[in-house]
């Protein structure tokens, strides 16, 4: 697809970011492209469109779509923060990294019990900080109905990890 092909152009491959051997990418050249991003929300909206009832992007990047794409379906934006950025009262979720743990939350009673939800964010990296983002989901009475992101990692396998949920998993490209 000719969208897949200018993101490619567009997308930077950082080597060694944040770590060695790590290879970055870095999606803020999208966003000096105002067409090209609403291609992109476009693609991402067509995707969820009729199927969801509310929109969880995740902290920081997840918000950079996920809003646009909840204002494109005209559904609810709900914010999933990483721990001590929302005031009271919130529900939060435990996971696991390679060292140690995080949490994340949600604004309490945002979320409506039996809704069908997309969880949004910018990367599919190993699935981790997505499955605790569906759990969180769950946790309200949420229906985890559909996970979309900008880019998926293949190797790193985090489709595999969110079937679970079973729910309909979208990358508009994958590296
Ligand atoms: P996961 O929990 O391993 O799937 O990691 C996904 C999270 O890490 C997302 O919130 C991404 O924003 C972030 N992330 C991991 N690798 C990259 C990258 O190469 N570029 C941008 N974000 C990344």
């Amino acid at each position: 697809k000719e969208l897949i092909h200018k993101l490619e152009q567009t997308i930077q491959n950082i080597p060694d970011f944040p770590q060695p051997g790590i290879q970055f990418k870095d999606i803020t050249p999208i966003f000096l492209n105002p067409k090209l991003y609403e291609e992109v929300i476009e693609d991402l909206a067509n995707f969820s469109r009729g199927k969801v009832d509310a929109v969880c992007g995740i902290e920081s990047r997840g918000y950079l779509f996920g809003i646009a794409i909840a204002v494109a379906l005209e559904v609810p934006f709900i914010l999933i923060r990483k721990k001590g950025k929302l005031p009271p009262p919130f529900v939060s979720e435990k996971y696991n990294l390679e060292y140690g743990t995080s949490e994340i939350e949600m604004r309490e009673g945002q979320l409506k019990p039996g809704q069908r939800i997309l969880i949004h964010d910018d990367l599919l990296a190993t699935g981790g900080t997505t499955e605790a983002a569906a759990r969180l989901v769950e946790k309200q009475g949420g229906i985890v109905s559909e996970f979309s992101f900008l880019i998926g990692l293949k190797d790193l396998n985090g489709a595999e990890r969110l079937k679970k949920f079973n729910a309909e998993v979208y990358t508009v490209l994958e590296y």
